[in-house]
């Protein structure tokens, strides 16, 4: 390939306000197991780089698999920035970030590309072994891992190179009683394969959560307490706050939280963070713009602190890039994308959360749901839930799904317990990102429960 720098020269003396370079080498293998059978293994590697270029006040992107066709690439992404130049009738630039120089690996005990694909398959079977088929129908195991090896040249200076090992193990299992239930789990990080002991702490999880939806009664309905376990806490900031807080959003006026830096959003005593380097999976040392990863304190006591912003959102909104933009891979520009989400521990224990209930719902990891940003409104449908009376659980729930409002229900968070727990997700936004989300035990004086749909 030739060298990025002598490219981007180019560029510049053509006119170019701006440009980088980002070029990705990867490894990827992936091992599907479906009742006892294997039913897909794949493995793979591929490499590619993107140049992005930024011309008055029009982008151009284009991407490329083959290394060669990088000045063509150059080239057209110029004449893209151009004629978009020419229709864009807003402003924009880049808000200035600490120009990089960097070489990083991240740590791992074991590199996943060392291990033989014979363990791996044992790996999914002898998990599968693990699962009690007593009331189990189905069973589905994967085990993933992505290597990415990504370089980062700037027209400004920045050069970082990062090797990112992510590895992961899902669990799915099924079951029928009068109806069909389905219990989900996921384990894994940014590391190598030793992340891969977690899955077993996960099998117990999965089934007795199966066992209890075989036995369990609907929700009542209206409007309940609800105490949601680690899993269904840290998805829910991230889904209906997280996305919120993106840059992107806020900046096109897409997010309830416009115009409300530094206004009390939340309860007292909350506190959320979207972190990357915190060690999850979705943990990186620079973005994909070349900015260094740093933890972003979202809310603060309560108040509304901070947002997550690439260069560009941050200079529309007058604020400081904190190494916000995450790209799939590198056929695609960076958005700007949550990495580690976590809303923090309290000092309650869950016991004393679940006294603290006359009658209300327990209700433990996601099963998906819908969020609107602008609007700041949310629908999570819940993997287990429990019957909450008089101060202790009483039985097992299915179908429990709730909705609200996203800032009126930060604002009911009435209990947060001291424990915590962090969990792993894919999140989409036109691009998957690699996330985790965590928090404690969360108590929520009053939302709207009812049946799934
Ligand atoms: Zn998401």
């Amino acid at each position: 390939m030739i060298d990025p720098n002598r490219l981007m020269e180019d560029l510049l003396d053509k006119g170019a306000e701006y440009c980088d370079i980002r070029k990705e080498e990867w490894d990827r293998m992936s091992v599907t197991l479906k009742d006892g059978e294997i039913d897909k293994i794949s493995q793979g590697g591929e490499e590619g780089a993107i140049v992005r270029v930024l011309y008055k006040n029009g982008w151009g992107c284009v991407g490329t698999s083959n290394l060669d066709d990088i000045k063509e690439a150059s080239e057209r992404a110029l004449s893209m920035a151009k004629s978009s130049d020419e229709f864009k009738n807003e402003e924009t630039g880049l808000a200035e970030t600490e120009i990089q120089k960097d070489d990083v690996k991240m740590p791992m005990d074991e590199n996943p590309l060392d291990v033989d694909t014979e363990e791996k398959i044992s790996l999914v079977r002898d998990l599968e072994d693990k699962i009690n088929r007593d009331f189990v129908s189905s069973t589905e195991v994967r085990y993933g891992e992505t290597v990415v090896e990504k370089e980062i040249t700037t027209s400004e200076g920045t050069q970082v190179m990062m090797e990112i090992p992510r590895v992961i193990t899902y669990l799915i299992i099924t079951g029928e009683s009068d109806t069909i239930q389905r219990a989900t789990e996921g384990a894994g990080g940014t590391g190598g394969y030793e992340l891969t002991e977690k899955a077993y702490e996960k099998v117990d999880v999965v089934t007795e959560r199966l066992k209890k939806l075989l036995e369990a009664d609907t929700p009542p309905s209206g409007s309940l307490p609800l105490i949601m376990d680690p899993s269904l806490a840290g998805v829910f900031v991230h889904e209906a706050f997280g996305h919120a807080a993106e840059g992107d959003l806020l900046s096109s006026g897409n997010s309830c939280l416009k115009g409300k830096l530094g206004e009390k959003v939340a309860a007292d005593g909350v506190n959320i963070k979207d972190d990357p380097t915190f060690k999850g999976y979705g943990q990186f040392p620079y973005d994909d713009e070349g900015t260094k990863a740093k933890n972003r304190v979202l809310v603060k006591d309560g108040v509304l602190n901070d947002f997550i912003l690439d260069r560009e959102s941050a200079w529309k909104l007058d604020m400081e890039p904190n190494g916000g933009a995450r790209a799939e891979d590198f056929r695609v520009k960076p958005l700007v994308r949550m990495s580690n989400t976590i809303i923090e521990p309290g000092d309650l224990k869950f016991e004393e959360l679940i006294e603290k209930v006359d009658k209300g719902i327990y209700a433990k990891s996601s099963s998906g749901g819908q969020v609107s940003t602008a609007e700041g409104t949310f629908q999570f449908n819940a993997q287990e839930g429990y019957l909450i009376e008089d101060g202790e659980i009483v039985k097992p729930l299915r179908d429990v799904s709730f909705n609200g409002f996203t800032l009126e229900t930060l604002q009911n968070i009435t209990g947060i317990s001291d424990d915590f727990e962090a969990g792993i997700g894919h999140c989409g936004k036109g691009q998957t990102a690699s996330v985790s989300h965590g928090g404690p035990h969360m108590l929520i004086s009053d939302v709207t429960v009812g049946g799934r749909e």
